[in-house]
């Protein structure tokens, strides 16, 4: 977001000891003469419209930076004052500046028309705010001892391994390839993204980025003025403004590999083969994938193995005797022709 800054207005504040409203430059209350007390809060004059001051001075005033107050008798000076009008002190040292760059007054938002909140029952009174609960730390602690031990009893559970002696119940395989084909894909990008001699169409302008600079091609967008107090009883307008830039969007054809079929080939014995295809010119084979399957029987439990090792996978023929290691879940992690 760019600030902009519009204008300067006069700003008042109130006198905490009469009530007085005072111009934001008059440091002393113009009614009773009590001094401006440090963490004065300044209004709007008018809020609904902006009165700029044309006055040149009153302008460099505002830009010269927040005023400060004397260390030795609390009145307030410019920026660049070196010694108090008040009591002549030395301000070059010690002497402590206003707070400035707060918003004086929020930017008007139009907001939704959200339904009022239902009160929960009557006799509720706004709740204070909650200090955290003294059982939430010793909760976390119980939750962190829950998961270590669970972690400990995973691991210990998964190192567990037993050797069982296994007969091949049966054997499963599946085997897949996927066919591409080189086709006419639509796509759609930024024209500077766009493969030259690509083929463009529908081309439209598209908000794509915003920028806080000025940028060929952009619209400037701006929110509510509103107004920052500048420390010196001077209020600065300004706005937050952002450059929405526009580009060309088009969609464009291109030339891709694109997957058209996925075949498949099983069986439940020990021989696998590849599915049969016949390819078009414009065709090929991408990816292919074989998963082999042997369902163990031992001392009355079945056991299912899943791998990709066709060797290992031709010597599970039904009836074969193996050696299996079985881990504390029941899953088998080594086999063995026996
Ligand atoms: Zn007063
Ligand atoms: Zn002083």
């Amino acid at each position: 977001m760019a600030r902009k800054v519009l204008g300067y207005i006069e700003l008042v504040w109130t006198c905490d000891s009469c009530g007085t409203k005072n111009p934001g430059a008059i440091r002393s209350c113009t009614s009773c003469g009590a001094p401006q007390p440090f963490g004065v809060k300044f209004e709007r004059v008018d809020p609904d419209t902006f009165n700029f001051i044309k006055d040149e001075a009153l302008i460099r005033m505002a830009q010269s930076g927040p005023d400060k107050h004397c260390p030795f008798c609390g009145t307030r000076n410019l920026a660049d004052a070196q010694v108090c009008v008040q009591c002549g002190g030395d301000l070059t040292v010690g002497a402590t500046s206003r707070p400035a760059g707060a918003v004086v007054e929020e930017p008007v938002v139009p907001q939704p028309q959200k339904p009022m909140p239902q009160p929960v029952a009557a006799t509720a009174s706004p709740a204070p705010a909650k200090p955290t609960p003294k059982w939430l730390p010793i909760l976390g602690i119980l939750l962190l001892i829950l998961c270590v031990s669970f972690g400990v009893w995973y691991f210990s559970r998964a190192a567990q391994s037993e050797s069982h002696e296994a007969t091949v119940a049966q054997t499963y395989w599946l085997r897949q390839v996927q066919i591409e084909a080189y086709q006419v894909v639509r796509e759609a990008d930024w024209s500077d993204n766009i493969p030259a001699g690509a083929n463009t169409y529908n081309c439209s302008m598209r908000h794509r980025y915003d920028s806080d600079s000025y940028r060929p091609e952009s619209t400037e967008v701006c929110g509510e003025p509103y107004t920052i107090d500048t420390g010196t009883g001077i209020g600065e307008v300004v706005q937050d403004c952002v450059y929405r830039v526009y580009d060309e969007y088009c969609s464009y054809d291109t030339m891709q590999w694109v997957v058209i079929d996925t075949l498949s080939q099983e069986g439940y014995n020990t021989t696998a083969s590849w599915p049969a295809r016949n390819l078009a010119n414009d065709q090929r084979i991408g990816n292919a994938t074989e998963t082999y399957i042997i369902t163990f029987q031992s001392g009355g439990d079945e056991y299912t193995y899943r791998t990709k090792d066709y060797d290992l996978f031709q010597q599970a023929y039904e009836g074969s005797q193996w050696v299996i290691e079985v881990n504390g879940f029941g899953d088998i992690t080594a086999i063995e022709p026996d």
